[in-house]
């Protein structure tokens, strides 16, 4: 996949993340893409807001996209590298790709992905790993409580 197609995607995500965090939230976004490009649907986590330790980006992403008839050739975008969780989802649905905005404050479960036949495209995006950064730095227990730490 191009990569500039994967930034413009990636973009999606890192809005969510910020209207995650302007409402108090943790800043990861995620969107699905179609096969055709298509925008299915766009989330972000809502542990906080919601109360819902379940609500994560690509969650709350895939209940946006509602139901769907095949997920073969969709593109889950995340900022940061799905966890165990999400990347059990991408599985359970067979999603095609993931396109992985950062892995450097938090190294989920994209390699698993990759080794089972999911196509990984990781960005290394300044900007999402600058976000995940202060984060951590202003609300270390949130976010530990998020990673189940
Ligand atoms: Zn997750």
């Amino acid at each position: 996949m191009d990569h500039n197609q994967a930034r413009q995607w990636l973009a999606t995500a890192v809005e969510e993340a910020k209207a995650g965090l302007a409402e108090g939230g943790i800043p990861i976004g995620a969107a699905l893409y179609g096969a055709d490009g298509t925008l299915l649907g766009r989330g972000h986590n809502l542990r906080v807001q919601d109360g819902d330790p379940s609500m994560h980006a690509e969650t709350s992403a895939f209940r946006n996209a509602g139901r769907q008839r095949s997920y073969k050739g969709t593109t889950m975008v995340t900022t940061l590298s799905p966890c165990w969780y999400c990347s059990g989802l991408v599985r359970q649905f067979g999603i095609s790709r993931v396109i992985v905005g950062e892995s450097e404050t938090f190294h989920g479960g994209h390699d698993w992905l990759a080794e089972h036949g999911v196509e990984i495209i990781k960005l290394d995006d300044p900007e999402c790993v600058r976000m995940m950064k202060d984060f951590i730095a202003a609300k270390p227990e949130l976010w530990n409580e998020d990673i189940g730490e």
